[in-house]
């Protein structure tokens, strides 16, 4: 296996290439498809859909939705991704090979920007050509350390004029390493425990988290009709007031709704960990944490108290267990 630094200058050698021939659509674009996107997504823009109103429309016409420009030339689950015997079917699996190899066997996508030329009519005839754009130094992230690729998209019509491009970026990573090292450790390594993700914490919510701090759960009220609401904001969606203040929750609740969290395992957090919606007695609604329960003993309607408790150095929060 090679170092690093000779992994890193393979993997620079990749950028400005072509990952390999044209992709060329098995279809041209076509109603069918497009209706399908529509429906999947819950596009119902008559442009799309209607020969009648798109024909009244500016665009003189069926158009396919923009947003499905990469799909017409998406190659099916057939394609390379999925071998991962014999020869690499073009230099972008030859490259997520050599960085599994390296032990990156994770891969996840990031980012994703489109640009776009003109809209896509039934008949046109897409190509798209791939290239490396980038592969960025060696990053540490909450799923693991490893390096970002991107890829630009150059989307071509049946005259070879561009109808659009598309920037895709994918996370290729060692999967969380340090987070299992720190769960396999146990108690050794607790006090080393990472902090959690910061909540977003500004002008409307940040009064909430000094409350918490100060060992209070508290529902936002409104002032002039004295609906509660939760999570904080500066206006009331029942009669548009500005004014509120605040009242104390019991901390008793039911759990309205749960899921548990297995995997990706982000730093701070001692999984499985079950995230839950909790009806607070008062009316409003929670995202919290059930502790101390094991995961198949939970149950819809459940009664449950939560107490404000330290999770790490810094940080308070309501955490929840079951009432027995
Ligand atoms: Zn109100």
């Amino acid at each position: 296996m090679a170092s690093r630094e000779e992994l890193e200058k393979a993997l620079q050698s990749y950028v400005g290439k072509e990952i390999g021939p044209e992709w060329v659509a098995s279809d041209p674009v076509n109603q069918a498809m497009v209706r399908h996107f529509c429906a999947a997504v819950g596009d119902t823009n008559p442009v799309y859909l209607d020969e009648n109103a798109a024909a009244a429309s500016v665009h003189d016409g069926i158009v396919a939705p923009p947003t499905m420009m990469d799909a017409w030339t998406m190659p099916g689950m057939d394609a390379a991704w999925v071998h991962s015997e014999g020869e690499p079917q073009d230099k972008q699996v030859e490259l997520h090979r050599l960085l599994s190899d390296h032990g990156y066997t994770g891969v996840v996508a990031t980012n994703q920007e489109q640009e776009y030329e003109r809209y896509l009519r039934p008949g046109d005839r897409i190509t798209a050509r791939i290239v490396f754009d980038s592969i960025s130094e060696q990053k540490a992230t909450p799923l693991g350390i490893g390096y970002f690729i991107t890829t630009l998209y150059t989307f071509s019509d049946q005259n070879g004029e561009k109808v659009g491009s598309m920037s895709f970026r994918v996370l290729k990573y060692k999967p969380a390493q340090q987070a299992q090292a720190v769960a396999e450790d146990g108690g050794a390594t607790a006090a080393a425990k990472p902090q959690r993700i910061r909540p977003p914490m500004g002008h409307d919510n940040s009064w909430w988290w000094d409350a918490i701090n100060d060992g209070e759960l508290r529902i936002q009220k409104c002032t002039s009709c004295g609906t509660l609401r939760h999570p904080p904001r500066p206006m009331c969606g029942e009669c548009r007031s500005l004014e509120w203040d605040s009242i104390v929750a019991s901390g008793k609740g039911t759990l309205h709704s749960h899921t548990v969290l297995h995997h990706p395992k982000f730093p701070g957090f001692d999984y499985p960990v079950i995230c839950a919606l909790v009806d607070l007695e008062e009316g409003t609604r929670l995202v919290s944490n059930v502790v101390d329960c094991n995961p198949e003993d939970l149950e819809i309607g459940m009664p449950l108290q939560a107490s404000i408790e330290k999770v790490d150095d810094e940080m308070q929060l309501p955490l929840f267990r079951p009432v027995r």
